[in-house]
């Protein structure tokens, strides 16, 4: 199969732009009193998934994580583009890789406009574009007495990606590091009610302090408020779980911060795991108030 059958046969144009798949470059609208959002990501194999991953989980994976960052920013997903070189033109692997990509995109309205496709170690780079209105979410702008929020359940792709590396894929935690759901909509409701918002790849810790850092404020985290799923328990403890929400990454999740009196009732799965400081640290308390210290072998009381 030549580049242009390939092409033809799993990356046809979606619907979405003036001009997409087919001529020199995509050309798109952009509304007035709308400001393009734009990230890329690029995964490599080897590196951002482990030998045996699905073709279907590194489509997923591709587009995901760019979501994901465009969620942290309460853009709408619009469009997409793909960069894709492969060690050969496997069709099973297209097949299954395509679908999946293509899939994630059709559920959040955001239309594949161009690429281009090369041949040599298998790396995807997709670079997504949406829209936002006024400012959008930005990881600076938490303000000390702010509450940190994340938006859902923390650790179980850092505990699915040990399940991976063992040959467990179907496990419910394994699901979740290969099909990573970035939290879209989440993004968008938190327009006019975060002050600052990141998603969480790194691990919870690293990237709260990305916000602090760039917000000029300290941050605390209440350990026994870390949402921490059934499943994670059952499989690692509690107090490995809670280890995995702090530092585990490839979860996902949006964590943001919101004055006090912001509604965040009705944002459903929403957990408040702590508040913004004044100073530049990220601490971790204990149920009584105290600062928890990390070790190499994990948390402990001082
Ligand atoms: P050029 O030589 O002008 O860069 P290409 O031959 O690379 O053109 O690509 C031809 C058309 O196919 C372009 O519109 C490009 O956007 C699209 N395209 C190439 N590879 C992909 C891909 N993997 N996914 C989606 N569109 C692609
Ligand atoms: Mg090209």
């Amino acid at each position: 199969m030549d580049e242009f059958a390939l092409i033809a046969t799993y990356f046809a144009g979606d619907d979405g732009a003036r001009v997409g798949i087919g001529d020199d470059a995509a050309i798109i609208d952009v509304p007035p009193g709308e400001q393009l959002a734009i990230a890329v990501d690029t995964i490599v194999d080897g590196r951002h998934f482990p030998p045996g991953t699905p073709a279907s989980a590194i489509g997923h994976r591709a587009l995901a994580v760019n979501l994901s960052d465009l969620a942290a920013t309460g853009a709408r997903p619009r469009w997409y583009t793909l960069a894709l070189t492969l060690p050969t033109a496997d069709e099973a692997f297209l097949h299954e890789f395509s679908c999946a990509l293509r899939a994630l995109g059709r559920r959040f309205g955001c239309a594949l406009i161009g690429g281009d496709t090369t041949r040599g170690p298998l790396t995807v780079t997709v670079q997504a574009m949406g829209l936002v209105r006024g400012e959008g979410l930005r990881r600076a702008g938490a303000q000390p007495g702010d509450r940190v929020y994340v938006g859902r359940e923390l650790g179980d792709a850092a505990a699915g990606l040990a399940d991976v590396q063992r040959g467990r894929l179907q496990t419910p935690l394994a699901q979740r590091f290969l099909l990573p759901e970035p939290q879209v909509e989440l993004g968008q409701r938190l327009l006019g009610i975060a002050n600052a918002a990141i998603d969480v790849s790194d691990g919870l810790l690293a990237d709260l302090a990305h916000v602090a850092r760039q917000s000029g404020v300290g941050a605390e985290v209440d350990w026994h408020r870390l949402p921490v799923s059934t499943e994670l328990v059952e499989a690692v403890g509690e107090h490995r779980a809670r280890e995995l929400a702090l530092t585990g990454g490839d979860d996902y999740a949006l964590c943001f911060t919101a004055p006090a009196s912001a509604d965040v009732a009705e944002l459903a799965g929403c957990t408040e795991i702590g508040r913004i400081v004044d100073g530049d640290a990220v601490t971790v308390l204990d149920e009584r108030g105290r600062a928890m210290a990390q070790r190499a072998d994990g948390y402990r009381h001082f």
